[in-house]
């Protein structure tokens, strides 16, 4: 199709271009450099099959019928947007504020039923305990209770999917409260100046620490729960 392809040239010269203009991440220098097609699949999330997006949504609204049952569903809230645009190795993540759900195309593709059964459950529950207790600790006490006893799953906050097909360089950060880990884009947006992390839960900016880099838990909040301002 003439226009995708136009649209691949155009990322194809923007990555080079961008490329040229900072040149290799000095803090991977023996990061292998992907091909130009690889960058555009890494970047772009793959095409999801329409009848799994239709029933990961189908999901989402039987949770919350079954927690209005329960008489556990705030009157006030919609059922949370669904989004499928995940990067790294974080299954889900969910998004207080703006009251939505976003999966991991990669690993739904490869895991649907983890998905419908457990990370969905997972994230709508974080979504549940900020409208009915205001920001907590993401895994804490009221997390756990709902994910036990409304959803009848254990509270497992990592998770032991196959992540290879997403795996990337992790880069260690430490705000006032907890650690995070960065992928190598978010990180040498850091190092160049180009963008500054924040801890959504204190506030506080992401540092980076020289140790433990190369540790990478299976889920990720501390990243997702960040907010970058550009300058
Ligand atoms: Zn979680
Ligand atoms: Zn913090």
């Amino acid at each position: 199709m003439p226009g995708s392809f136009a649209t691949d040239t155009t990322m194809t010269l923007l990555t080079r271009l961008r490329r040229a203009l900072s040149g290799t991440p000095r803090t991977a220098p023996t990061q292998p450099r992907p091909r130009s097609g690889a960058v555009s699949a890494r970047r772009r999330p793959p095409a999801l099959d329409p009848a799994l997006i239709a029933r990961c949504q189908q999901r989402l609204h039987e949770l919350v019928l079954q927690l209005q049952a329960a008489g556990q569903w705030p009157a006030s809230r919609p059922v949370p947007g669904l989004e499928f645009g995940q990067r790294g190795k974080a299954a889900g993540t969910a998004h207080l504020g703006r009251w939505l759900i976003r999966l991991n195309p990669v690993l739904l593709a490869a895991h649907p039923q983890r998905f419908l059964g457990e990370v969905i459950p997972h994230e709508l529950a974080h979504l549940l305990v900020f409208a009915r207790h205001g920001r907590t600790r993401p895994h804490g006490p009221e997390w756990r209770q709902l994910m036990q006893q409304q959803f009848g799953l254990p509270p497992h906050v990592t998770h032991d999917l196959d992540v290879s097909a997403v795996s990337g360089p992790q880069f260690a950060y430490r705000c006032a409260c907890r650690d995070h880990l960065l992928s190598l884009r978010r990180h040498n947006r850091v190092v160049r100046h180009q963008a500054r992390y924040l801890c959504r839960l204190c506030g506080q900016p992401l540092a980076a620490t020289s140790d433990a880099a190369g540790a990478t838990p299976n889920h990720q909040h501390g990243i997702t729960e960040t907010t970058h301002h550009t300058k």
